[in-house]
């Protein structure tokens, strides 16, 4: 026998199917996708044992003509492109024609559609290459998939798998993301029948991030919105409070499809910089459209990842219109007095309505889905009035001065200092405390930044220099950064020996113990160290001068203070110190009035 083989179809088929299925998320991802690509405005997915014992998707979509039905498990067979060209236009999120194919050659697959055209519906079953059966039956219009037992023919794909449960996980993050991105359309989850997730439908973006965040969240969230000939982009980030510790919390979309793309990652982050704190990640939704033809999504057979091509310009205006929503924002937090974690808060998602969960047949699902928008008695949607608490938040402050501004601060009443640290105000009806350090650091650091910027920092030469000796590694990582040293007006210069003379420091920070300060830079650049941009690097031994330079300044009194908050009205952001803490917070009448049970909630 020779020794190189032609493999078998099923072979073939199925190692083809290994690079679109993975796991039980990636069968979900595509069904859903084949719905949303087949128009349906209700879709529903049911998952048993994290998906290997079965999932289901059900969609009032278009169907798939019965004559078309076996076709369309065959590889390459796709309704959505004809050729490559297409591509360049292409709109639906499927094309590659291998899901159906692919998920048939490593399950059982039962299919139950209806075109509107059709009298009755088809059910169709195949396990493996096999077809065993079709025939014709009663059914509501749109498409039920349902893959039992995947991977029962290829026991070594199960070995990857994680356990039940985290399997599950992904698949109810994904349905996540999915309703994130499709506002239009309601999804339901549902998990060894448990609801996870529901949602209506009514194209409101802040009401599935309510559903899915929680009302923390969608408390939080500021406008995105931009319009440029080669990207838009619509959505929402939170603002500084609602940072977390991971990436998790960034979605972005484009052209309806969740995507992973380093450049919006990157250029979100630039944008909201100097609003978080080290090693926090801002949490954001964001909905990119743009000329299909401008982007790649053929990447990967998952089609996760895309490439752009104008990767500069589009990394510039996505910079741009984060950090111009950020900073033209009253950034003040309100807490409420028992202010709790608000990842844990994230976390809890709200509680879904319970519902029995439809089965393909049942009569009155097309009902159903009918009065998705009546806020009837009985149904089974997401009411009105439950959506209804995020709605107000865009109109706050529109009636009243900003704390921070000139008409406002003839009204502010200074209640005075507490602990060395803090002040209180009392301006309308919340209360405002500011932390003076934080508050202090950021309008030096702002100046700083700027006078670089504007290329005039003022220095003021060191006499007699201060000399410093360091260890080899510490003079390595300030002959790195000693370029960014000079443009901020610290100037360095080597002495020899493992020393180096400290010859001046920025003017405003000039009058400080400059050498604690500057040991505290070096250690803070060794212990985290910086790449690449220098304008992070700037800023990053800008904030923390800025952090020395005000350590030794406690006492203030209320003239001062009012000097101080007249600074900040001129900053950009003078709601955040450089290390995205917050300057100033607020508690509202409310909030008092209800810890005193002077009002009920
Ligand atoms: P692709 O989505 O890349 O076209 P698939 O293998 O996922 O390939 O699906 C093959 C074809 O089956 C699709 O092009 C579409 O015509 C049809 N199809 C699959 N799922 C549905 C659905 N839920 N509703 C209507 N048509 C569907
Ligand atoms: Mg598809």
């Amino acid at each position: 026998m020779s020794k190189i083989q032609l493999l078998d179809k099923t072979t073939i088929e199925q190692i083809a199917a290994g690079e679109v299925v993975e796991r039980p998320f990636n069968v979900v991802k595509e069904l859903v996708e084949n719905s949303i690509d087949a128009g349906a405005k209700n879709i529903t997915v049911e998952i048993k044992d994290g998906g290997l014992k079965m999932i289901r998707v059900t969609d009032d979509g278009e169907g798939i003509p019965a004559d078309d039905i076996p076709r369309a498990f065959l590889p390459h067979a796709t309704s959505k492109i004809v050729d490559i060209n297409d591509l360049l236009s292409i709109r639906s999120l499927g094309f590659r024609g291998e899901a159906l194919s692919s998920i048939s050659a490593v399950s059982e697959i039962e299919l139950i559609t209806k075109t509107k055209e059709d009298l009755l519906g088809s059910r169709y079953i195949r396990e493996g290459d096999n077809e065993e059966s079709i025939e014709k039956i009663g059914a509501p219009d749109g498409t039920t998939m349902i893959v039992k037992d995947l991977f029962y023919n290829v026991p070594a794909r199960k070995k990857f798998l994680k356990s039940l449960s985290a399997e599950g996980t992904m698949v109810a993050d994904l349905i996540d993301h999915i309703a994130l991105s499709h506002p239009e359309i309601g999804f339901r989850l549902i998990s060894n029948q448990k609801p996870l997730l529901q949602t209506s439908g009514n194209g409101v973006l802040k009401e599935v991030i309510y559903r899915i965040y929680g009302k923390e969240t969608a408390d939080n969230l500021i406008d995105l919105d931009f319009d440029d000939e080669i990207l838009k982009g619509h959505g929402y980030i939170g603002n500084p409070s609602l940072t977390r510790s991971s990436r998790n919390f960034e979605n972005f979309f484009m052209n309806g499809r969740f995507v992973h793309c380093d450049i919006f990652t990157r250029a979100v982050e630039e944008g909201y910089r100097e609003f978080l704190m080290q090693h926090k990640f801002p949490f954001c939704v964001i909905n990119f459209e743009c000329d299909p033809a401008m982007i790649d999504v053929n990447v990967h057979p998952s089609k996760m990842e895309i490439r752009l091509h104008k990767r500069e310009e589009s990394y510039d205006l996505i910079r741009e219109a984060v950090h111009d929503c950020m900073s033209n924002r009253d950034l003040i937090r309100t807490v409420p007095f028992d202010d709790k974690d608000t990842e844990v808060i994230a976390a809890q998602k709200p509680p879904v309505p319970e519902k029995k969960s439809p089965e393909p047949f049942e009569s009155n699902r097309i009902l159903q889905f009918k009065h998705v928008d009546v806020d009837a008695e009985e149904s089974n949607i997401i009411k009105a009035k439950e959506v209804a608490v995020v709605r107000d938040l865009s109109q706050m402050n529109l009636f009243e001065d900003r704390f921070l501004s000139e008409k406002a601060q003839i009204k502010h009443r200074v209640i005075g200092q507490v602990f060395k640290t803090y002040w209180l105000f009392e301006y309308e009806d919340k209360l405002f405390m500011m932390d003076q350090h934080a508050a202090h650091e950021k309008v030096k650091y702002e100046r700083l930044m700027k006078q670089y910027r504007n290329k005039n920092v003022t220095s003021q030469s060191l006499n007699p220099p201060i000399i410093v000796d360091l260890s080899s590694k510490e003079m390595s990582v300030i002959n790195e950064y000693m370029d960014s040293f000079a443009k901020l007006g610290i100037e360095i210069e080597d002495f020899g020996t493992g020393s180096v003379a400290l010859r001046s420091m920025p003017q405003d920070l000039y009058g400080t113990d400059e050498l604690t300060f500057f040991r505290e830079i070096v250690d803070d650049l060794m212990s985290d160290p910086l790449k690449g941009d220098p304008e992070v690097i700037l800023s990053k031994i800008a904030s923390m001068s800025c952090k020395a330079a005000v350590k030794g300044n406690t006492f203030m009194n209320e003239e001062q203070v009012g000097a101080l908050i007249s600074e900040l009205m001129t900053l950009d952001n003078p709601y955040n110190c450089p290390h995205g803490r917050p300057t100033i917070i607020s508690m509202t009448k409310n909030e008092l009035d209800k810890k005193f049970s002077r009002i009920v909630t």
